[in-house]
């Protein structure tokens, strides 16, 4: 199966893939939750050195190499979702924004309330 565009590519459809690609190599012994979770950081550092010594508001003229490294970090996380054999991964999302909405309520937290200090 083909990824499609973000409309109608699932979570599910992108673990399936993974899957695959991982187990065609016989790489799941390598893929304990610590390993992934450190390839995972590994990943988000690799996006860090893209704007590292950059101004606050760089955006590289080309996104290859930030977009690439966003995508490292996905497919790790997947891999990690894989390895645990989350089959609830939406939902926990959904419930972990739903209590930052109740940590960080609008009225209280909206950049327009913050006051410089
Ligand atoms: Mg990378």
């Amino acid at each position: 199966m083909e990824l499609q565009n973000d409309s109608i590519t699932t979570i599910m459809d992108f673990r399936n893939k993974l899957k695959k690609f991982v187990d065609d190599r016989n790489w799941n012994q390598y893929h304990s939750p610590k390993s992934l979770a450190i390839a995972l950081n590994i990943e988000a550092s690799e996006l860090l050195e893209v704007f590292l010594f950059q101004p606050d508001d760089f955006i590289p003229k080309n996104l290859d190499s930030l977009t690439d490294e966003m995508a490292d970090v996905f497919i790790y996380l997947m891999n990690l979702v894989n390895a645990l054999k989350l089959d609830n991964f939406s939902e926990i999302i959904k419930q972990k924004i739903e209590r930052n909405a109740i940590k960080y309520p609008i009225k209280e937290f909206s950049a327009k309330n913050y006051k410089k200090q």
